[in-house]
């Protein structure tokens, strides 16, 4: 069975609920926003971390997973992302100043490097382990981003992450017949549409007017990213404006199979 586990499927953290992670495989997870706590010592069997962009929010957990489990570590946590997204991580978080420079940390016991930054290229497949790819894509976000699809026996989810524009993903969505779920970001409720439009994500009226660009009505949609607070007010929205898509909103802990 293809799945995929949800770690943390909000906008930011609160009581009992975690930011963007997903955890692919016991090496792969997209994004960090919430590791530590759901995954605890298989943290470190952790291999690579492929992020979306650069935002706290998807990140933050880097920070915790290698500090809490240092000496458990056998092998090279390796992140992976844009140029842009790496020198963010690099020049502003794991700096020396917020938190160690781990990529000139040894693992304990060991000549390896604790981190070391890879590069991705968008839409350039590459392989997780026998029949499982990931590839990247071009999204709209305030800091440059992108989206994932992971494959797994020929059969795919997309993941927007952070997006204001959906042409991108939808434009993928109508080109491929693997792709049968799409998990994409709704941050907040309609009466905040220009602080939305601002930090570019989506409300659910934008969402789905946004979706009716989209030719594949059977696909199956999973809402991620909702600021917490706004959760009730977003669901009611949410059922208001589906029409006939098949709509589920994510929450930590449950897995979509594709
Ligand atoms: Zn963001
Ligand atoms: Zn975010």
């Amino acid at each position: 069975m293809n799945e995929i586990t949800i770690l943390g499927a909000y906008g930011t953290k609160g009581e009992d609920v975690g930011t963007s992670a997903f955890y692919i495989d016991e090496k792969n997870v997209l994004d960090a926003g919430n590791l530590l706590i759901p995954l605890k010592e298989r943290s470190a069997e952790i291999e690579f971390i492929w992020l979306s962009h650069s935002h706290l929010d998807h990140i933050i957990d880097i920070a915790y997973i290698l500090d809490s489990y240092f000496a458990a570590r056998k092998k090279t946590l390796k992140i992976r992302g844009l140029p842009q997204t790496l020198q963010a991580v690099k020049e502003d978080f794991l700096n020396d100043r917020i938190w160690p420079d781990f990529s000139s940390i040894t693992l304990f016991g060991s000549d390896l490097k604790c981190v070391e930054y890879e590069e991705i290229e968008f839409n350039k497949k590459y392989e997780l382990s026998s029949g499982t790819y990931i590839e990247a894509y071009k999204t709209d976000h305030t800091v440059p981003s992108c989206g994932y699809i992971i494959t797994k026996k020929g059969s795919s989810v997309i993941i927007s992450s952070d997006t204001y524009s959906l042409d991108s993903t939808i434009e993928i969505i109508d080109s491929r017949e693997d792709i049968k779920s799409l998990v994409v970001e709704c941050s907040f409720p309609s009466r905040m549409e220009k602080l939305a439009i601002d930090s570019k994500h989506l409300t659910p009226k934008i969402l789905f007017e946004k979706l009716k660009a989209m030719k594949n009505r059977k696909i199956d949609i999973y809402i991620n990213h909702i600021k917490p607070l706004f959760l009730e007010e977003m669901t009611e929205e949410i059922e208001r404006f589906q029409g006939d898509y098949k709509v589920k909103i994510l929450e930590d802990g449950r897995k979509i199979i594709f």
